[in-house]
């Protein structure tokens, strides 16, 4: 419990840190505190230091999230929602249900050549399993897509499928967090606080034209 968010030197959301590592960035002067949790102190024979909530680096990081690709995380990206029918299935304790959803090849695998797809958005050959390629399926329009690309089977694509970017990664460590303090909502965009407003599809992509 009481990880910490850790802020990029512009305020912006970087990642999630436990919070002996968001101690040690405070001590060795890398990053600022920004907020910490009332009445709470990290407590050593010779400091006591406020409780850290929210830190941001004093220095500009130009990192990038990185997220292993996984059938989850694919699922985290697209917000445990069918990227065809908007189905979001839930557990009854309000957990996304997984078991309901699949990974979808947008260009299927039987139209690959040699193991790769042409992305006709991205006017380039990628593998056929790749971060651009997936989309997460209900099992009933996995089903009814087949072998077929969305235009071929008219059920347009309602997200994007891209490799994560910053906002989709912490968005997608958030999922994994339970409980959310309320002292790092000021810092978090509101696609990260409510999924459901992120990761649409920009207007001016559409795979019917395809
Ligand atoms: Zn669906």
């Amino acid at each position: 419990m009481h990880n910490v968010l850790q802020l990029n030197a512009d305020y912006q959301p970087l990642k999630i840190i436990r919070w002996q590592r968001a101690v040690e960035l405070v001590l060795s002067g890398r990053v600022v505190m920004v907020a910490a949790w009332p009445n709470l102190h990290v407590r050593s024979p010779s400091l006591a230091l406020p409780w850290p909530a929210v830190v941001a680096l004093r220095r500009y990081s130009a990192q990038r999230g990185r997220v292993r690709f996984s059938s989850r995380s694919v699922q985290a990206r697209d917000n445990f929602t069918c990227g065809y029918c908007g189905l979001r299935p839930l557990l009854p304790n309000g957990r996304p249900d997984r078991h309901q959803l699949t990974m979808d090849h947008v260009i299927p695998r039987a139209q690959a050549r040699e193991g790769k797809v042409f992305l006709p958005w991205a006017r380039r050959w990628v593998n056929v399993t790749c971060w651009e390629n997936v989309a997460t399926a209900c099992r009933s329009c996995n089903a009814r897509k087949a072998d077929r690309t969305p235009a071929q089977a008219r059920m347009p694509l309602r997200i994007f499928p891209r490799v994560p970017t910053q906002h989709d990664v912490l968005r997608m460590t958030l999922s994994r967090t339970a409980d959310m303090p309320d002292l790092w909502l000021p810092w978090l965009p509101p696609g990260v606080v409510n999924p459901q407003e992120s990761g649409v599809l920009p207007d001016d992509v559409s795979f019917q034209r395809a």
